[in-house]
C-alpha cells in the first residue's frame, strides 16, 4: 500500500543520511546498471567482463587463449576490442556521473573451455591476473576498451569515471606488472586521442596471501575490493562451487559451521584477514579505499561487520541495494 512504500521510503532517506558505508552494486549490462542506479546504488562496484566474452564471441576467447601464433591470436584479440568498448560504453552511459570499477577477465577456464584445459583444480589455475600475464595482448586489449569508452562518453558529453580492477591477485609483483601495462595503454589513448584519461587502478583482495601482504600491495593499488567469495574459498579450503557437499550439509547439522560461510561472512578467519588487510594497506597508503564486492556485501550480519572494520564500501546485486542501504544505516546507529 501507498502508506508502507513512504514509510520504506522514510527509513531509506534516514538510514541514507546516517550512514558512513557507501552502497554500490555488481552489475555488468546496462539494464542491470540502470536498475541498480533506480534502488539508489552509488557506482558499480563490480563489473564482471566474463559473460562479455560468452555466446557468439566465446570462439573468440578460445583463438585468443590457444593461438599457436601471434598474428592469430593479435587477429582475435582485434576482433575483441570494438564489442568490448560498446560493452563499457553502454554501461559507463548508464552510470554517468557514478564510479564504474571493471575487473579484468577472470575466467576459470573450465568453463570457457571445457574440453581444453588440463587443469585439475581451475579455480586455482590460469584464472585472473595470471592469464592477464601470460595471454599477450589480453589486458592491453580490455584497457584499450575502457579508455575508448572513456573517450566516447566524454566525447558524448558524459561523466565517465570507469576504474580499472585487477583479480586473483597474490604478490604485488602480478599487481606491478599488470599496472606498467595498463598505465602504458592509457598513456597511448590519451595520446592518440587528446582526451585526458585518469582512471584510477586497484586490485581485488580474495587470496590469503594477498590479504597477509597488503602493505606491500598497497603501493601499487589506490583500492582495494575484497572479493570475499573466493577469499572464503581460499581461507577455508572450501570449494564455493560444491557447497552441496555431503560433508558441508553435515558440518550444519552437526553444528561445526553455525552458518555458510559463503553467506554470511566468518569473522574470526576471513574477517581477520579483511581487517588485516584494511588496517595494513591504509597503515602504508593513507586514504586507500576499500570495499567489499562478495556475495556477503548485500548480507546484513557481514555488513555490520564491514562498517565495524572501517570500509568505505559495499557492492551487492542491484536488488539486494536497498537492504544494503539500511543495514548500513542501521550499523552506523
Ligand atoms: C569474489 O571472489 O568474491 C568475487 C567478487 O569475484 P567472483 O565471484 O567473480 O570470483
Ligand atoms: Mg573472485
Amino acid at each position: 500500500s501507498d502508506s508502507v512504500v513512504s514509510a520504506v521510503a522514510r527509513a531509506l532517506e534516514h538510514a541514507d543520511s546516517v550512514r558512513r558505508l557507501e552502497v554500490r552494486a555488481n552489475a555488468d549490462t546496462p539494464q542491470d546498471a540502470a536498475r541498480a542506479r533506480r534502488f539508489g546504488a552509488q557506482g558499480i562496484g563490480l563489473c564482471r567482463t566474463e559473460h562479455m566474452f560468452l555466446g557468439e564471441r566465446r570462439p573468440l576467447v578460445e583463438r585468443m587463449i590457444l593461438a599457436r601464433t601471434d598474428a592469430d591470436r593479435a587477429h582475435a584479440l582485434d576482433a575483441l576490442l570494438a564489442p568490448q568498448r560498446d560493452d563499457f560504453t553502454a554501461v559507463l552511459e548508464a552510470m554517468d556521473g557514478l564510479p564504474v570499477t571493471i575487473r579484468l577477465l577472470d575466467p576459470p577456464l573450465h568453463e570457457f573451455l571445457p574440453d581444453r584445459t588440463h587443469e585439475v583444480n581451475p579455480m586455482l589455475g590460469l584464472r585472473g591476473v595470471r592469464l592477464g600475464l601470460v595471454v599477450p595482448g589480453l589486458v592491453a586489449m580490455q584497457v584499450r576498451a575502457v579508455a575508448e569508452a572513456v573517450v566516447a562518453r566524454t566525447r558524448a558529453g558524459g561523466d565517465p569515471r570507469a576504474e580499472i580492477m585487477v583479480p586473483l591477485v597474490s604478490t604485488v609483483e602480478e599487481l606491478r606488472l599488470t599496472r606498467e601495462e595498463v598505465e602504458r595503454v592509457l598513456a597511448e589513448v590519451t595520446e592518440e586521442t587528446g582526451v585526458d584519461i585518469h582512471c584510477p587502478v586497484g586490485t581485488m583482495i580474495e587470496l590469503p596471501r594477498a590479504a597477509l601482504t597488503a602493505a606491500r600491495i598497497a603501493t601499487e593499488a589506490e583500492f582495494f575490493s575484497f572479493g570475499t567469495n573466493d577469499l572464503t574459498q581460499t581461507t577455508w579450503g572450501f570449494s564455493r562451487d560444491d557447497v552441496e557437499a555431503e560433508f558441508f550439509s553435515a558440518y550444519l547439522d552437526k553444528g561445526v559451521l553455525a552458518a555458510s560461510p559463503f553467506e554470511t561472512l566468518d569473522r574470526e578467519g576471513v574477517g581477520r584477514l579483511v581487517r588485516i588487510a584494511v588496517d595494513e594497506g591504509r597503515a602504508a597508503r593513507p586514504g586507500l579505499r576499500t570495499g567489499v564486492c562478495g556475495e556477503h556485501g548485500g548480507d546484513p550480519e557481514s555488513i555490520r561487520f564491514f562498517h565495524a572494520a572501517g570500509l568505505d564500501y559495499v557492492s551487492c546485486s542491484p536488488y539486494r541495494v536497498p537492504v544494503a542501504r539500511l543495514e548500513a544505516g542501521r550499523a552506523a546507529l
